[in-house]
C-alpha cells in the first residue's frame, strides 16, 4: 500500500490530486506533491467562488501530521485568482489549510487536544514542532470555538479573579455554573469595573438580565457591576472566598506572632505550623492531628484566631437564613471582642456583606456549591501548565482551550 493510497482515503479533496510522496533532502521527512485536479478552477479565497487563475506564487509547505518518526509536508504551488466579483487579483483558497498558516487544518486538529492534556512545550517536544505551532494551532481552535459556541440561556454565573505574572496582575474570569452546565464563558484583563462589564458587553442585555444567581468575592468592583447589570438576580457571596480570606488572614497572624517569638527567643512553637492551621482538622493526618492538639494548648493570638475560624464553619451546616444569620451576628461579636485586628477586619467586611452571605442559604439547593472552587483550581493548574506565557494572550487562549468547553472544528477522518 502507497502513502498516496492512505492520503487519498483519510484526507482527501475535491479539485486536488497527490501527485507522488519521496523522501525529503534530510531523509528525515515525507514530502507529498500535491496539484490542483485537471481542469479545476481555483477558488477565490474572499468569495469562496471558482475564477480564473491568474498566476503562480512560489511552492509552499504545509505541516501535515508526522507518520513513524518522519515529519510530513504537503508541497502545493499556490495560484492567483483575477476574481471579478471581487474587482481583485487574490490567493485561491486551499481546502487543508490557510492563507497565513503553515500547519494543516487535519495537525491543527491534531495538534489542539493534545495542548489540553500536556503543555504547550512538552506538545511541541512529543511531535517535533515549535512553541510558535501549537500556540497557532490553539489560537486557530479557540478562536472557531468562541465565533460557533451557542450561549443559550444562563442560569447562574461566578465571576472570579486570578493572579497572574508573578502575582503582579490580575484576569477577570466569568464562568456558568448552572446545575447540568460549567464552563468558563470569558476571560478579561484585569479586575476593573470596565473588565467585568466587558463580559456583559459580549452576552448582552437580553441575556444578563436572564441571569437568576450570581456569585462572586467581596471585591467591590464586582460588586457594583453585579448591581448594576443583574439586579434582579440573587446575589451570593461564595463560601469559598470567604474562607480563602479568612485562611490568608490567620497565615498573616501566624507568621507576625511567629517572626515576634523568635525576636523574643522563645521556644518556636509554630515554626511548621502553617498546615496544620490551614488545613481542615479532618484532612490532617494522624501525626498531624497529634501536633495540632499539642499548639492548640498554647495561649497565642494564632491560636485564638484559629478557633474563631473553626468555629465560623458552622454556618455552613445551616439550612434556615435566620438561623445562619443568628449565628453570624454572634460570630462577629465575638471576634469584634478578641482584639485580634486581621480577624476583626475580616469580621468588619463581613458585617458589611451580611444579606449577600446570607443570600447563600436563600439559594441553597439550587446552586451546585463548590463548583467555582473547581473551577478556580482547575484554572490554576492550567495557568501552571503553561509556565512560560507571559502574556495575556496565551493564558487567554489557554484557559478557554481548557475551560471554556467549546465547539471544535469537525473533522472528515479522526486522526486520533
Ligand atoms: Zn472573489
Amino acid at each position: 500500500m502507497e502513502l498516496i493510497t492512505i492520503l487519498n482515503r483519510c484526507h482527501r479533496f475535491r479539485g486536488f490530486v497527490y501527485q507522488h510522496a519521496h523522501f525529503g533532502a534530510d531523509k528525515k521527512s515525507i514530502e507529498v506533491a500535491v496539484r490542483p485536479r485537471n481542469g479545476s478552477a481555483a477558488v477565490c479565497s474572499r468569495c469562496h467562488l471558482p475564477a480564473p487563475g491568474y498566476d503562480q506564487l512560489a511552492e509552499r509547505r504545509f505541516e501535515f501530521i508526522p507518520l513513524w518518526g518522519f515529519l510530513v509536508f504537503l508541497l502545493y504551488t499556490m495560484r492567483r485568482v483575477n476574481c471579478r466579483r471581487c474587482g481583485i487579483v487574490a490567493v485561491e483558497e486551499v481546502p487543508w489549510g490557510d492563507g497565513k498558516r503553515t500547519l494543516t487544518k487535519a495537525y491543527v486538529l491534531f495538534l489542539a487536544p493534545w495542548a489540553r492534556r500536556l503543555s504547550w512545550k512538552e506538545t511541541a517536544e512529543a511531535f517535533r514542532t515549535s512553541w510558535d505551532k501549537v500556540f497557532d494551532a490553539v489560537e486557530h481552535v479557540v478562536t472557531f470555538g468562541l465565533e460557533h459556541r451557542v450561549l443559550g440561556q444562563i442560569d447562574a454565573i461566578g465571576v472570579d479573579e486570578i493572579q497572574y505574572a508573578r502575582g503582579h496582575k490580575y484576569l477577570t474570569l466569568v464562568y456558568q455554573i448552572d446545575l447540568d452546565v460549567t464552563r468558563l464563558l470569558w476571560v478579561g484583563r484585569e479586575r476593573t469595573i470596565e473588565s467585568f462589564r466587558g463580559f456583559f458587553t459580549v452576552i448582552g442585555d437580553e441575556l444578563a438580565s436572564k441571569i437568576v444567581f450570581v456569585c462572586s468575592d467581596m471585591w467591590e468592583p464586582y460588586l457594583r457591576v453585579i448591581r448594576e447589570k443583574c439586579s434582579e438576580a440573587l446575589h451570593i457571596l461564595d463560601r469559598f472566598h470567604i474562607v480563602a480570606k479568612m485562611n490568608k488572614a490567620l497565615d498573616e497572624i501566624r507568621a507576625g506572632e511567629s517572626r515576634r517569638i523568635a525576636s523574643e527567643g522563645g521556644v518556636p512553637v509554630l515554626k511548621k505550623s502553617r498546615w496544620l492551621l490551614l488545613k481542615r482538622e479532618e484532612n490532617l493526618k494522624t501525626e498531624q492531628r497529634f501536633r495540632l492538639r499539642d499548639l492548640l494548648r498554647y495561649n497565642l493570638k494564632t491560636v485564638r484566631a484559629y478557633l474563631l475560624k473553626e468555629a465560623f464553619q458552622q454556618l455552613w451546616d445551616y439550612n434556615s437564613p435566620a438561623w445562619a444569620g443568628k449565628f453570624f451576628d454572634d460570630w462577629c461579636r465575638q471576634v469584634m471582642r478578641s482584639r485580634i485586628e486581621p480577624m476583626k477586619k475580616i469580621a468588619r467586611s463581613l458585617r458589611q456583606h451580611r444579606e449577600l452571605i446570607l443570600n447563600y442559604f436563600r439559594a441553597q439547593k439550587l446552586l451546585s456549591s463548590g463548583v467555582v472552587e473547581g473551577l478556580n483550581n482547575k484554572a490554576k493548574v492550567t495557568m501552571r501548565k503553561s509556565y512560560g506565557f507571559r502574556t495575556f494572550r496565551c493564558l487567554e487562549l489557554a484557559l478557554y482551550h481548557s475551560l471554556g468547553k467549546l465547539p471544535e472544528p469537525e473533522s472528515t477522518h479522526d486522526f486520533f
